[in-house]
């Protein structure tokens, strides 16, 4: 069975540029809960970790450099399959290719900067929770 949790970061990109309380309330209206949630910042050592698993891809070095170039929050979100309902919410990757109505679609400028990070299974949802926030932060 689905899982309830899923894990969140709104990017640098979009917190530069004031989109935090805009997703926040596309977030709630799209059904799910804040369980825990922090704004901080990633170091290049820490987005490594983080992307760990796609450290043999051309783009990480990239990637590291964007996700710790500044600001970021992080989140722990529920709802019913919380997991697939939270990658339709935000979006393909590309947010040339993200639906219309999607957070990439609205907030995205490109393929790198795009907005929104959101866990692509219940496992890394679980992990990444974990990566960002203590049991005693998860409400
Ligand atoms: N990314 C990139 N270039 C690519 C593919 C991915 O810069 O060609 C970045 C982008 O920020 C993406 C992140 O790496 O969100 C992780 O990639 P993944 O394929 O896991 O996409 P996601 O799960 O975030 O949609
Ligand atoms: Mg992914």
């Amino acid at each position: 069975m689905a899982g309830k949790l899923t894990f969140t970061m709104i990017k640098p990109d979009a917190v530069e540029n004031n989109h935090i309380g805009a997703i926040l309330q596309k977030i709630n209206e799209a059904g799910f809960r804040i369980k825990a949630m922090k704004y901080t910042r990633l170091t290049k050592e820490t987005a490594g970790q983080f992307y760990a698993i796609h450290s043999e891809r051309g783009f990480f070095n990239d990637l590291v450099t964007f996700m710790s170039s500044g600001p970021i929050v992080a989140a722990i979100l529920e709802k019913d399959n919380a997991v697939a309902d939270f990658r339709e919410l935000i979006g393909a990757t590309d947010p040339t290719k993200a639906a219309p109505g999607t957070i990439r679609a609205m907030f995205a400028k490109s393929i790198d900067a795009n907005a929104m990070h959101g866990s692509d299974s219940d496992e890394n949802a679980e992990i990444e929770g974990n990566f960002f926030f203590s049991k005693l932060e998860q409400f």
